[in-house]
């Protein structure tokens, strides 16, 4: 009779542990989501990054600079970490050791580390030698941050959403004797203000992330600054306790924010950021209408694509182009350097479909290497177009690689 008992178990309990399996499935929750901060501002004076005519270290601090995490984890375990930072680009090196680093200590693949900068104008060059101390303990703090974000995985649900804001203008104006660096009003933009939404099992909010695409150039002065997007991510936390917010910075290559020069101007735009999340959020409405839940697989994938130099004897760059798509809902598009608006604007129009996921896409990116212009650009010429020391062609070949990965990792 046993053994009759064990042939049976034997044929029907795969079966059943399979069904079992399953149903497990069906319950864990559908996402983990986890968000870590750190403060990053030196504490050593340091030469500023973006502005050649600052030949003098930093004297003061006029606001802390944050690298932030955030880790989402699909119920299959499939991860993503997204690092914004308060820095003017995600230098070669610095992406490099933290991503060899945080695969050997988390098991985290390069494809599942996204690392964003917000370009501002108020942080340290820290690519520089006389830096070698800030940027290994920064190294070290990126490192920590990732780890912390991932123990912090707790059961979430995401939700996408968007508002705009209206500050950035286009700052590339045709006169006489070609394209001048002057705002103009007439000029190509992209006002949109992604949001991903993270919230606890409970419904209460955990963390956002938040887009837009604008240089953060309100201010070129000599103390540690966030610029608007630092305001934004401070008003924001500081209405919302407990709840951290990182900003993803977009294709603003060719865009400043207007009116500058004067910190109350960085607050304001900060301010007008952080309500634009809000409208995002819609807190005040009972039904979120324009709220798009996000459902899994969670797949990501981070490919180079070849930039051939204009220059005879120089070498090509290895692009990194990144595609996180959550399912069928939403896909974040991460381009490297600095990438004119242009692209934004056409890989939106290229890739919403009704039936397809929300289109998101953000510059600065995993690797800073001179500025990215489009096709027009390079033909209209002026800063971006001359700052930009690749072939004509790189616009065609960007534009398909990520054509490329977003159809790879359709669910
Ligand atoms: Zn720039």
């Amino acid at each position: 009779m046993r053994g009759v008992a064990i042939w049976v178990w034997l044929v029907i309990g795969p079966v059943f542990c399979a069904r079992a399996g399953e149903a497990l499935k069906e319950q864990a929750p559908e996402w983990k989501a986890g968000a870590a901060a750190a403060v990053i501002t030196p504490e050593m004076p340091l030469s500023m990054a973006g502005y050649a005519g600052r030949k003098e270290p930093a004297e003061g601090t006029e606001q802390e600079l944050f690298a932030k995490a955030l880790a989402v984890e699909d119920r299959d375990g499939n991860r993503v970490v997204f690092v914004t930072m308060d820095l003017i680009g995600v230098i070669e090196r610095l992406r490099t050791a933290v991503a060899e680093q945080v695969q050997q200590k988390y098991q985290l693949p390069p494809h599942a580390l996204l690392m964003n900068a917000s370009h501002t104008h108020c942080g340290p060059a820290y690519g520089r030698d006389e830096a070698k101390t800030y940027f290994d303990s920064l190294t070290q703090t990126l490192v920590d941050l990732v780890g912390k974000s991932l123990d912090g995985l707790e059961p979430a649900t995401l939700s996408y959403c968007c508002a705009r804001c209206g500050f950035a203008m286009n700052r590339r104006t045709p006169t006489e004797a070609g394209y001048r660096n002057h705002p103009n009003p007439d000029g190509p933009v992209d006002h949109t203000v992604p949001v991903l939404r993270v919230a606890r099992a409970d419904g209460t909010l955990r963390a956002v992330l938040f887009g837009y695409a604008c240089h953060n150039t309100t201010m070129g002065f000599r103390k540690w600054l966030g610029d608007y997007a630092g305001y934004a991510q401070e008003y924001f936390e500081q209405d919302h306790p407990g709840v951290t917010a990182a900003f993803l910075m977009g294709c603003g290559a060719d865009q400043n924010p207007y009116p500058r020069s004067e910190l109350p101007y960085a607050q304001k735009h900060g301010r007008s950021l952080a309500t634009a999340v809000e409208a995002a959020l819609e807190v005040n409405q009972r039904t979120p209408l324009h709220q798009r839940p996000l459902h899994g697989p969670l797949r990501s994938a981070l490919e180079p694509v070849v930039l051939e130099s204009a220059a005879e004897g120089r070498p090509d760059f290895p692009y990194p182009v990144h595609v996180v798509r959550f399912g069928n809902d939403l896909a974040v598009i991460a381009l490297a350097s600095e990438v004119v608006v242009d692209y934004s604007l056409r890989l939106k129009r290229e890739l919403t479909k009704p039936d397809g996921p929300a289109i998101w896409v953000a510059g600065y990116s995993n690797a800073y290497n001179n500025y990215v212009a489009s096709q027009r650009v390079l033909e209209e010429g002026g800063y971006e177009a001359s700052n930009t020391p690749w072939k004509p062609s790189l616009e065609e070949r960007i534009v398909g690689k990520v054509h490329e990965l977003l159809g790879r990792l359709n669910p």
